[in-house]
């Protein structure tokens, strides 16, 4: 959750501090695998039972697509690991 749309005027506000993800990402050496907007329609949606990449259906919103891109990360980073277990085993 790295920044706030206001739902009036779409103005992106930073939450955080700018920068601190990704000193602590090189820190630790791991991935940035995204960045999720503040959207209190992820509670609502989660509330009901319904992830908002489901709720919102094929009007995908920025919101939405932040989750489909990290999944994204998430599954490319997982064919890595699997490629290089395979190769070492
Ligand atoms: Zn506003």
């Amino acid at each position: 959750m790295g920044t706030f749309i206001c739902p009036h005027c779409h103005h992106t506000t930073p939450v955080f501090l700018a920068g601190g993800v990704e000193r602590e990402a090189m820190k630790q050496n791991v991935p940035i695998l995204g960045s999720i907007p503040l959207d209190e329609s992820i509670c609502a949606d989660a509330d009901s039972g319904r992830p908002s990449v489901i709720a919102e259906g094929q009007d995908a919103s920025a919101r939405s697509q932040s989750f489909r891109d990290i999944a994204d990360r998430v599954l490319a980073g997982l064919e890595v690991f699997k490629n290089s277990s395979a190769s070492q085993a």
